[in-house]
């Protein structure tokens, strides 16, 4: 539903932001879209590390960082299927959205489904 950002960045505002990703845009508050495009610059521009391409690293405003390897430490929900949520312990959920069939994570605690909305494919 929020388009022009990455796949992994989809999942992981989505998260920051509580919002499901099944939400569809027009039933998104006002408020939460804004955080929610808010939240995906801060992203962008912390993954924009000076002299080496944009990369998937560590969200240093939105999380403190360890020094392990490992990229899919740094993230919340993205690549984590199965694995407890990091704020609130429940198992994180995945399934495949859109046409290129690309994985959506979400934790469905923290991001309840809108009830009373119908459901658009539109991404
Ligand atoms: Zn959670």
């Amino acid at each position: 539903m929020v388009a022009g950002i990455g796949n992994v960045y989809k999942s992981e505002v989505l998260f920051l932001a509580g919002v499901h990703p099944d939400t569809p845009a027009s039933a998104v508050a006002q408020e939460a879209l804004e955080r929610i495009m808010d939240l995906a610059r801060k992203l962008l521009q912390d993954n924009v590390v000076p002299g080496t391409p944009a990369a998937i690293q560590t969200y240093r405003s939105l999380r403190r960082t360890d020094r392990r390897s490992d990229p899919s430490d740094s993230l919340w929900v993205y690549s984590r299927a199965g694995q407890p949520c990091r704020r609130c312990g429940t198992a994180i959920s995945s399934k495949k959205m859109g046409l290129d069939a690309r994985a959506t994570y979400w934790c469905q605690k923290c991001q309840p489904p809108m009830k009373n909305s119908h459901r658009l494919d539109t991404d």
